[in-house]
């Protein structure tokens, strides 16, 4: 009698961890809107449109994405613009957060739209220094992230950086300095991903507090069951499962294929729970 018991309570946790599995909310961390008539700006095949990307998520099972804002130097009004049109998507709807954009080069206008874009409620600020054309150390990026997390908003960054040898270093150094705000290295440094193993170097010393983060987009679609797969696991679990974030960088990479790339590495149930919506949920303040 009591094995039948057993048996019948192992049997209820097991269907209600796979309904918990199946039925679990996930964020992709990373995905670009375009604004009408530039939809194919990012990926001539794909329109980088708030119902394209909705399709996609139902796709791929996602529930919330944060859309990002794109935006250059020495153009304020474009800048709102642009940021206005994300917002805007963001406030109609449960199914997406907003990511905004300034240009750091741009100073104290970029310094001002960074509260104004915190007050209308957006949750991070995108920076790409490949795109934007900034040094990572250039002083102004330092003041734009500094004042992004007073204001709670986490910044994240294109961590490509293919002609900055150094940029995993500007990196660290930029976390340093800015322990009060969340710091979003998106793409993992890409094909560098085995130098982010710095962080957890550092995160041994008493300067740097792990305020940064890391968002596989790109990087685990790219070494999926390749040789790397296995190294781009173990570098994660050093660094600390916590730090990362489940992305698609969409137009670029479709959201099913980014979430099958995911669930092909050997990650446990719990870490995958972790990556798939835990970790986004606390650096974004969801
Ligand atoms: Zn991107």
């Amino acid at each position: 009698m009591k094995k039948n018991w057993t048996i019948a309570v192992s049997a209820a946790l097991l269907f209600a961890t796979i309904a918990s599995i199946t039925q679990a909310q996930i964020i992709d961390s990373h995905a670009h809107l375009l604004p009408p008539g530039m939809e194919r700006a990012l990926n001539p095949d794909v329109d980088a449109s708030a119902e394209e990307l909705r399709r996609q998520m139902k796709e791929a099972g996602v529930t919330k994405a944060a859309i990002y804002a794109m935006v250059q130097k020495s153009d304020p009004d474009a800048m709102q613009s642009y940021n206005d049109f994300i917002l805007n998507i963001a406030k109609e709807s449960d199914d997406f957060f907003a990511v905004v954009s300034v240009h750091p080069l741009d100073g104290e206008v970029a310094i001002e739209e960074v509260k104004r874009a915190a007050a209308l409620g957006a949750k991070a600020l995108k920076l790409h220094p490949f795109y934007q054309g900034f040094e990572i150390d250039n002083p102004n990026v330092s003041a734009v992230v500094k004042a992004a997390g007073e204001v709670g908003l986490a910044v994240i960054f294109d961590s490509i950086a293919a002609s900055d040898g150094g940029a995993t270093g500007k990196f660290v150094d930029l976390a340093i300095a800015n322990p009060d705000t969340k710091i979003v290295l998106a793409h993992m440094a890409g094909y560098r991903f085995s130098e982010m193993i710095l962080f957890a170097v550092f995160a041994k010393g008493p300067f740097y507090n792990g305020n940064v983060y890391f968002d596989l987009s790109a990087v685990a679609p790219l070494y999926a069951n390749s040789p790397r797969a296995e190294e781009l696991v173990w570098t994660i679990r050093q660094i600390g499962v916590d730090q990362f974030l489940h992305a698609s960088d969409f137009p670029i990479f479709d959201l099913k294929s980014s979430r099958e790339a995911i669930e092909s590495y050997n990650f446990t149930p719990d870490e995958l729970k972790k990556l798939l919506y835990d970790n986004a949920a606390t650096v974004f303040g969801l």
